[in-house]
C-alpha cells in the first residue's frame, strides 16, 4: 500500500510499504477513505517530538471501511463504515473504566518511555512517535486498528465523511477544551489559536452557552471564519494588539472566566518572549514553546480556568505558578479522551446542532500529502483543514 512516511525532519515521503496485517485477536484492518493532517502533526514533521524512526508512517484522524476483523471482534463487521479515535484505549484498564481514554495503561508497548519523561506511561496512539507505542498511523490506504471492538464508531451514510471525520480528533478535542470550563450562559470564554482544534472550540463553547467567545490569532482569515462560522463573538489579533490589555478591555478589566490553549508547543509570539523561547526550543533547553499558555494564566479572571488543550511535550521555563496560585486558578488539560465524546457529539452532527465540516478547506490525493503539509505548516491559501484521499 501506500503510505505518507515520515524520513526525517521536514521530509516525508510516499512510499510503497507492507499492507497491514492483523496481529491480535482484537484487531481490525480499516481501508482508509478519509484522513487529514492535524497541527499537532506539524510537531513531528518540525522534529519537536522525539522518538521518530525514519519511515514511521503518520497520521491520527482517519476513517473508513472495515476489510478484515480480528476473531475477538464482534460488533463490527466487514463492510461497516467507521471512524477511529486518535487515541488506542482497551476499555478494560482502571483508567478506561473511570472514562480516561488517554491515559489508557494497556494500549502503550512502548510505555516506559514516557514513564521516564512524564513519570507514567501514556496511551498507544496512531502514528505519533514511539513515545506513543509506534503505531502506524492513518495517512495510508489502509491501517491496523488494535481494540477494534471498543475504539470505531460506526457513523451513518446520511452523513459525508466531511461531517463525521474530525469525530477522531479536532471535535471531541475542542469540546473537551470548552467542557472544562464549565460554561453558563454569562460566561465569557478566550480562545488562543482559530486553527481546527480552536475553530471546533469555540463552536463547542457556543453550543455549551458561552454569552462571549473570543478568539486570539495572528491569520485574518482565521479570525475571520472564527466570526462568520465557528460562533465567536469578538476576535484579537496579537500582533496588532496586546491581548492582555485587549481581553481587560472587553471584559471590564476581570478577564475572562475560562482561557481555553489550542496551540500547544509552537506558539508565536511578538517580541522579547518569543526570542526567548525560540532560542531555548532551539538549543533543547525546553521542549516546548509556552507563549499561549502563559498569555492564558495570566489574562484569566481570579478564580477562573484555563484549559489546555493544545499539545506539550516536555519541560518549560518562565511559567507563572505564582500568578496561577495566588488567584486560584483551575488548570484543566489532557489528551481528549476521544472515546468519551464521540457518540454524543456524532448524535448532535444527526441532529444538525453543528456541522464540523466548515472547516474544510482543501481537497487533496494521498500522493500529494507532502504537499500537503507544506501548504499547511506555511498556512498558505487559507488552509484550514486538508481532506486527503488515495
Ligand atoms: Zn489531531
Ligand atoms: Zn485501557
Amino acid at each position: 500500500m501506500r503510505a505518507n512516511c515520515w524520513m526525517g525532519k521536514k521530509k516525508l515521503s510516499v512510499e510503497h510499504v507492507p499492507d497491514p496485517q492483523i496481529l491480535n485477536a482484537r484487531d481490525a484492518i480499516v481501508k482508509i477513505t478519509a484522513t487529514t493532517i492535524c497541527g499537532s502533526d506539524l510537531h513531528l514533521y518540525n522534529g519537536f517530538m522525539p522518538t521518530m524512526q525514519k519511515g514511521d508512517i503518520l497520521g491520527h484522524e482517519f476513517m473508513g471501511e472495515v476489510v478484515e476483523l480480528g476473531k475477538a471482534v464482534k460488533n463490527l463487521k466487514v463492510g461497516d463504515r467507521v471512524v477511529v479515535p486518535f487515541c488506542i484505549a482497551c476499555g478494560n484498564c482502571e483508567s478506561c473504566q473511570l472514562g480516561n481514554f488517554s491515559c489508557c495503561e494497556n494500549s502503550n508497548p512502548t510505555g516506559w518511555m514516557p514513564e521516564k519523561l512524564m513519570g507514567h506511561a501514556t496511551c498507544g496512539a496512531f502514528g505519533y512517535s514511539h513515545l506513543t507505542g509506534g503505531f502506524a498511523g492513518g495517512q495510508a490506504e489502509y491501517v491496523r486498528v488494535p481494540y477494534a471492538d471498543f475504539g470505531p464508531l460506526k457513523v451513518p451514510s446520511t452523513l459525508t465523511d466531511e461531517q463525521v471525520l474530525f469525530l477522531s480528533d479536532i471535535f471531541p478535542t475542542g469540546y473537551m477544551g470548552a467542557e472544562n470550563c464549565e460554561i453558563t450562559p454569562r460566561k465569557v470564554v478566550a480562545v488562543w489559536g482559530a486553527g481546527p482544534v480552536g475553530q471546533l472550540a469555540i463552536a463547542s463553547a457556543r453550543l455549551l452557552g458561552a454569552e462571549r467567545i473570543i478568539a486570539i490569532d495572528r491569520f485574518p482569515y482565521r479570525l475571520r471564519l472564527a466570526l462568520d462560522k465557528a460562533g465567536a463573538t469578538d476576535v484579537i489579533n496579537y500582533e496588532q494588539e496586546n491581548v492582555q490589555e485587549a481581553l481587560l478591555e472587553l471584559t471590564g478589566g476581570r478577564g475572562p472566566d475560562a482561557c481555553i490553549d489550542c496551540v500547544g508547543l509552537e506558539a508565536h509570539g511578538t517580541g522579547l518572549q518569543y526570542a526567548y523561547d525560540s532560542t531555548k526550543q532551539k538549543l533543547q533547553l525546553q521542549q516546548d514553546r509556552p507563549i499561549a499558555v502563559r498569555e492564558a494564566i495570566l489574562a484569566c479572571r481570579s478564580g477562573g480556568i484555563v484549559s489546555i488543550m493544545g499539545v506539550y511535550a516536555g519541560f518549560v521555563d518562565k511559567f507563572p505558578l505564582g500568578s496561577l496560585m495566588n488567584r486560584g486558578l483551575t488548570i484543566r488539560t489532557g489528551q481528549c479522551h476521544v472515546h468519551r465524546y464521540m457518540k454524543p457529539l456524532l448524535e448532535r452532527i444527526v441532529r444538525g446542532e453543528i456541522d464540523p465540516s466548515f472547516v474544510v478547506s482543501h481537497h487533496m490525493n494521498l500522493d500529494d500529502t507532502p504537499k500537503g503539509y507544506d501548504l499547511f505548516m506555511h498556512k498558505q491559501d487559507d488552509v484550514m483543514k486538508i481532506i486527503l484521499r488515495s
